[in-house]
């Protein structure tokens, strides 16, 4: 079978190939004269898997979508509070290299504006580090997230900093401010040889896909970075990652995503992709316009829209049934299926709550549940330890140990665990009205 993935892709890019608006960044020499008519796309799935169609393979400087990734390097280099103290996580709603810090703090507003990467490219290495060790930490680091070793355009680079004005002046107004105390123009030069660093649309997929799949990445399985700093950078990206823009790209399209002026954007899907255009005309806000278009196309129709509410959780109880035992005992056999998570194990929970009193029994069954998250696990462990408390016999069929109960580190060490039905003995189904019924005989 062919997939229809390649195909989607294709038409996907010819709805958008004739559109000619908007202009390449004029600023950077090599971007001017980049070709505008290159476009190219890639989604890459958690494992790996790449889809493209169009230039996917073609080469481009990497620009402020660097942003993020050393974002998160910084974040593990010298933790979430140093990063805190020098560099803010609040929308800027200005454009990118804006001339501006936060007026009670003084510090850069957030890391996807200019001041923000530039201070935070400034914590780099041991302090004080040099240009040349700041740049390779930042090129090695991105090619931990491309899963390939990247390489430097220093053509591109020299031309950035031959017209780097605006950026020049940001890092002196950082250095006059204190918010680093390095040479101003080293720092921007480190910067631009950041944004120098040159991509393809399919290393952006799987740079993405590393942020979509909690910081490892699919090809070398490298946790490159923890949880906790995975997120940190997705949130930053997703409220402030399009700058004044941010507000538009969030209702309209809905995936957090990072833009360069080299035309590359891309998108991550927490759990589920990594995707990136490249396409060098840009819009006024310095981003690519047939990538946001194609950005908005994929997010229609992939239902890719991060706010777009999941089913609910209301499918995890599969069965909830009563049988009387061979002793007269009551046996309750609650069946679930699928992902627990928090609002799951809350339904669960009311729905082991049984007033009547009736239940000697209560078997709680998840051969069909694929996973339980921590939350979950611990809502449920406290529950089942409250019916236990309540005098009633609690039983868990848990093949793959979902509840962590099998061994000498259970949470419920009295738990008794069965793998069949067949042990609790000669089970005769209770009708709804008999159930009434012993329900109104207890007291
Ligand atoms: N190197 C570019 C600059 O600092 C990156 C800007 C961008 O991609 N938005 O101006």
């Amino acid at each position: 079978m062919r997939s229809p993935i390649p195909d989607f892709l294709d038409e996907t890019l010819d709805r958008h190939r004739s559109d000619r608006s908007g202009e390449n960044a004029d600023y950077i020499p090599d971007l001017a004269a980049a070709d505008p008519e290159k476009l190219g796309i890639c989604i890459s799935t958690l494992d790996g898997v790449k889809y493209t169609s169009g230039d996917a393979e073609y080469e481009f400087s990497i620009q402020s979508m660097s942003k993020p990734f050393i974002y998160g390097l910084a974040l593990e280099q010298v933790g979430l509070p140093r990063v805190l103290e020098m560099v803010g996580v609040e929308p800027s709603g200005e454009k990118f290299n804006e001339l501006s810090l936060d007026k009670k703090s003084g510090k850069p507003l957030n890391p996807m504006i200019n001041a923000g990467a530039m201070a935070v490219h400034s914590l780099l290495g041991e302090p004080g580090a040099s240009l040349a060790e700041r740049t390779e930490i930042a090129r090695a680091g991105l090619s931990k997230f491309a899963g390939r070793e990247l390489t430097i355009d220093e053509h591109v680079a020299e031309g950035e900093w031959g017209a780097a004005y605006r950026n020049v002046a940001i890092s002196n107004m950082l250095r006059s401010y204190d918010v680093f105390l390095d040479d101003p123009d080293e720092v921007v030069r480190g910067y631009i040889s950041q944004c120098s660093v040159l991509v393809t649309a399919k290393d952006l997929a799987i740079m993405a896909s590393t942020l979509a799949g909690g910081g490892v990445n699919p090809l070398s399985g490298e946790q490159v970075l923890s949880p906790r700093v995975n997120r940190q950078v997705l949130a930053v990206m997703m409220t402030c990652g399009m700058y004044d823009a941010a507000g538009d790209w969030m209702t309209e399209i809905g995936i957090p995503a990072k833009s360069g002026v080299s035309g590359g954007v891309f998108g991550v899907m927490p759990g589920q992709v990594g995707i990136a255009t490249f396409s060098p005309r840009l819009d006024k806000h310095g981003t690519s316009v047939r990538g946001a278009k194609i950005f908005r196309d994929l997010s229609n129709r992939l239902s890719l829209h991060i706010m777009d509410a999941p089913e609910p959780a209301r499918s995890i109880i599969r069965r909830d049934r009563r049988f009387v035992d061979s002793k007269g005992d009551m046996v309750r056999i609650c069946s679930l299926q699928g992902l627990i998570q928090w609002s799951g194990s809350e339904n669960v929970i009311r729905a082991m709550d049984d007033p009547s009193g009736s239940t000697n029994v209560f078997v709680l069954d998840l051969r069909r549940v694929n996973e339980i998250n921590g939350i979950a696990r611990r809502m449920l462990t406290e529950t089942l330890s409250r019916l236990e408390d309540d005098g009633i016999r609690v039983v868990l069929m848990d093949p793959d140990n979902l509840m962590k109960c099998k061994g000498p580190d259970s949470d419920l060490p009295g738990v008794e665990i069965i793998d069949s039905l067949k042990t609790v003995k000669g089970l005769k189904r209770v009708r709804d009205d008999r159930r009434k019924e012993m329900a109104e005989r207890t007291p």
